[in-house]
């Protein structure tokens, strides 16, 4: 497998770096407080074709690939996650109405969360069905042309926005052969009559994008809404979970990197003689217990000079006496606990 970067990916990872630095650290602070959500930011960010990125053109996406996709998440997370959790939210729509949404769906649906003028959001979770997406209650009947949606969601990232568009959401609509639940998946958009959001979600993590429960009260939708095919709802789930889970991990390194620049440039900037003092003597003395046990471990043997232990035992006691000794380490420690 090829792990190079292309110059195109660089130019990608260059760019975003250069926007999360420049528009969302400076808010980030005041995102995680509020528990807001940046609407500036993702306009720029749909503007900068970074939301599209890897979706055909002829819908507002940059016709890219998910490598370069999986860059952008990587490098907002490592300036602030939550931003990137909704740009990660908005793709998982995406790519359900991208993979199996008609053209007119995609022109009115995919076209405004890839652009940015609109959010998209996922709602699979309910209350009783978390891990168990197969258990969910929320009911899809058609009568009268229109399909009639009662049931609720829980933790739906990027609802309840002022921009907040199409949800996908999965609902039961019948009962299969087997006599387990047949799923289809819709397309709600925001303002469909019966449907609401409830509070907003108050969270420790993921506070920069909005989290709601959203109710569905005989919810009536056209019959062009459903998704695909009647009963697909969770093979199109299946088949973008993977790309899901690759987009988590995006987020994850993000973070990961975020926190060791952070940390190196925190130690930089300190006086760290007492951390010093502390990494000597706490670990010079483990160096000397080990060497101590395994000496007793050998027995006899131990004591010998051509086995390893024994030299390792004498090495680790000269590192308790030199570069200050393990008492001159406990006095600079205890002065500075003391003040
Ligand atoms: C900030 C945030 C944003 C979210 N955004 C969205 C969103 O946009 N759309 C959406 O649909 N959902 C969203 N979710 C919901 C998320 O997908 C669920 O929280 C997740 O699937 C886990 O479900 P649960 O919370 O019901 O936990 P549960 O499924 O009840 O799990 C609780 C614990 O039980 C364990 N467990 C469950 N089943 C098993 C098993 N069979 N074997 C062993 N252990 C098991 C789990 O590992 C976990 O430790 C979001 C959640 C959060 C916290």
């Amino acid at each position: 497998m090829n792990h190079s970067m292309s110059e195109q990916h660089e130019l990608i990872r260059e760019s975003v770096r250069r926007f999360a630095e420049k528009e969302i650290a400076p808010i980030s602070e005041e995102l995680w407080e509020e528990q807001g959500f940046a609407y500036d930011i993702w306009k720029q960010a749909g503007e900068l074709g970074f939301l599209g990125l890897p979706y055909p053109e002829q819908y507002g996406g940059g016709g890219g690939d998910w490598l370069g996709f999986t860059i952008v998440l990587e490098e907002v997370a490592r300036v602030d996650a939550a931003v990137a959790s909704s740009l990660m939210a908005n793709s998982t729509p995406a790519s359900l109405i991208n993979n199996f949404g008609t053209d007119a769906q995609k022109q009115r649906y995919l076209r405004p969360i890839l652009v940015g003028s609109q959010i998209g959001c996922i709602g699979l979770t309910e209350p009783n069905a978390g891990s168990d997406a197969a258990n969910i209650q929320t009911r899809a009947v058609m009568r009268d042309g229109q399909w009639i949606i009662n049931g609720s969601k829980t933790f739906i990232t990027n609802s309840g926005t002022d921009i907040t568009g199409p949800v996908v959401i999965a609902a039961v609509t019948g009962t299969r052969p087997d006599g387990r639940k047949e799923i289809s998946n819709f397309i709600l958009p925001s303002g469909t009559p019966g449907f609401s959001h409830g509070r907003k979600l108050r969270k420790i993590g993921w506070r920069g994008s909005t989290t709601y429960e959203l109710y569905f009260e005989d919810c009536r939708l056209p019959a062009d809404h459903l998704l695909g095919e009647q009963g697909a709802g969770l093979k199109q789930t299946l088949s973008n979970i993977s790309t899901g889970r690759i987009l988590i991990g995006a987020l994850g390194l993000g973070i990961l990197q975020g926190s060791l620049e952070r940390s190196v440039a925190y130690m930089k900037d300190q006086p760290c003689d007492v951390q010093a003092s502390m990494a000597k003597l706490f670990s010079t003395e483990k160096a000397m217990e080990a060497a101590h046990q395994a000496i007793q471990i050998h027995g006899g043997n131990g004591i010998m000079a051509e086995y390893p232990v024994s030299r390792a035992f004498g090495d680790a006691k000269v590192l308790e006496i030199v570069e200050g000794a393990s008492e001159i380490q406990r006095m600079i420690i205890s002065r500075d606990v003391l003040r």
